[in-house]
């Protein structure tokens, strides 16, 4: 039986820990909790511990999710982190509250026609493929500044540019852990550089959480940790 109250408080201290070797203050970095595969009552177990951001990667198991949690909606934040087909996009324009895996400007596009106006703006992180590898997705770091503006450009009463997401390759060591997150700020610093306004890193999982609060990450999304292993 995993104790998600105790993994909570084990994965707060890393955090904590993290932020203090870093010199940062531990309120500049969101701890994003995964649910991905597991049941609605660990996201309210979870909530009701004080946890109030949580990332799903799947459309139609985080909408059925979010409808058996609807009592808590007010105080629950919604993040999709995984992959967005051009067809999904309406359901998730009406019920997240961020999107972390935009990686081609339709997607941005149709998100921005599609939400509802009644709803504050959609918050979107671009994927970024930092490490070029031809196998993954997300946006290439050459290409990042051109969508960037471009999706900057859209409705900002409806979606809103907050930053930039990665997910590495794994690495075991601290320096190789580094390295790709280092380049992900890299990247943000350069953009801002040229005009964007971007306050968000959406970087670090549960092996290399540290890593990513060292290099500068102010959103971490930790499942495995808090949740126990997925099947
Ligand atoms: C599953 C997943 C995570 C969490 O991974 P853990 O190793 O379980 O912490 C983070 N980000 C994305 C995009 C994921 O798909």
């Amino acid at each position: 039986m995993v104790s998600i109250g105790s993994n909570l408080q084990e994965v707060k201290r890393r955090l904590a820990a993290a932020s203090a070797s870093a010199g940062r203050d531990a309120k500049s970095v969101t701890l994003l909790a995964v649910s991905k595969t597991f049941p609605a009552a660990a996201v309210r177990q979870a909530h009701g511990l004080g946890q109030r951001e949580f990332g799903e990667n799947y459309v139609q198991e985080a909408l059925d999710k979010i409808d058996a949690l609807a009592d808590l909606r007010s105080g629950i934040e919604w993040h999709l982190i995984g992959p967005l087909q051009s067809n999904k996009t309406r359901p998730v324009a009406g019920a997240f509250d961020w999107v972390h895996s935009v990686d081609r400007l339709k997607i941005a596009q149709r998100l921005a026609e599609q939400r509802p106006d009644k709803l504050p703006p959609l918050n979107l992180c671009l994927q970024v493929n930092i490490s070029g590898e031809p196998s993954k997705s997300g946006v290439l770091p050459a290409d990042t500044l051109a969508l960037a503006q471009a999706v900057a450009a859209l409705p900002v009463d409806r979606v809103r540019l907050r930053g930039l997401m990665s997910i590495p390759e794994p690495a075991s060591d601290p320096a190789a852990q580094r390295a790709p997150h280092r380049a992900l700020r890299e990247l943000m610093d350069s953009l801002n550089a040229q005009g964007l306004q971007l306050d968000t890193l959406s970087m670090g999982m549960s092996a290399d959480l540290e890593a990513a609060v060292l290099e500068g990450a102010t959103m971490v999304r930790v499942g495995s940790a808090l949740f126990g292993q997925r099947a």
